[in-house]
């Protein structure tokens, strides 16, 4: 007996497919071929309606984030669900905000469907930060100011110990001090003061920050502060997530376009 179970099965396939900041015209060709081939789609919290309106009709459409219903749905939970699909011959894309693979857990998600020996296909997204800081008209990096960025994540883990296991903000705030290098924090608001705190040991109280929610979106809107005001300003104007905060001389102009709280800032 050489033929195994799995030979008899049908083979589907499964693609890992960045959506990019949200608007959809910010998506590659790639992608939206990919979610108009899709027969079954498992999609993220922060992919836009729009979005996820490209799929032919008829195709089963799952959300696997807190629109879903639940909290958030487990990531066991959506891994299982894609192999299955897969396995049940179905075209699966996983739709997931910005790039796969920028703070999207994509990696995780390779390691499994491979493990259960299905190949998966990864295509890229723009990823918020980049999205965010190009919508201010700034560039990431300059010869004179930046040259160099960061994409670094702001989230602890829940109940773990954040001084010792979260993102050394210490060593970051010394290295781009003396690196010149430009900082985009993702995941940073609900840890703005600790943020703010812990890079002033190693930056100056005036060093340019903006922070941008909702980037590429019709609801977008930015402010622009030093970090030694970093969290009172995100107080004040009411910033939520998904934002970005970046930090470094390159938004230092942005000062000048600062959006008052509240204020929709429409992108081209
Ligand atoms: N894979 C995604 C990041 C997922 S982590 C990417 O590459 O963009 C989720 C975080 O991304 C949010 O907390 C926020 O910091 C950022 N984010 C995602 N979409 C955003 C948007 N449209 N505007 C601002 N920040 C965004």
């Amino acid at each position: 007996m050489t033929s195994s179970k799995n030979t008899l099965l049908p083979t589907g396939r499964c693609t890992l497919v960045g959506a990019g900041p949200g608007d959809p015209e910010l998506l590659t060709l790639k992608a939206l071929k990919a979610i108009q081939a899709a027969t079954v789609l498992l999609v993220d919290d922060l992919v836009s309606d729009e979005i996820v309106a490209f799929a032919r009709p008829g195709a089963r459409i799952v959300h696997v984030g807190k629109r879903g219903g639940c909290k958030s749905t487990p990531q066991e939970f959506i891994e299982k669900l894609m192999v299955m699909a897969v396995r049940e011959g179905e075209n699966v894309v996983r739709l997931k905000g910005g790039d796969p693979f920028v703070f999207g857990r994509g990696g995780e998600e390779v390691e499994h469907l491979q493990a259960a020996g299905i190949a998966v296909q990864v295509i890229n997204g723009i990823t918020a930060g980049l999205a965010a800081v190009t919508s201010l008209g700034v560039p990431l990096t300059h010869r004179q100011h930046a040259h160099g960025v960061v994409f670094v994540t702001g989230h602890t883990k829940p109940g773990t110990d954040s001084e010792k296991t979260g993102t050394d903000w210490r060593a970051l705030a010394d290295t781009a001090f003396k690196a010149k290098l430009t900082l985009v924090i993702y995941m940073g608001i609900s840890g703005a003061e600790r943020i703010e705190r812990e890079l002033l040991t190693g930056l100056p109280a005036d060093t340019p920050v903006a922070v941008i929610q909702n980037a590429s979106l019709p609801t977008q809107r930015h402010i622009a502060t030093t970090l030694g005001t970093l969290a009172n300003a995100i107080h004040d104007a009411g910033m939520t997530s998904p934002s970005i905060i970046v930090v470094g001389d390159v938004v230092a102009g942005v000062a000048l376009a600062a959006v008052p709280p509240g204020e929709v800032r429409r992108t081209a």
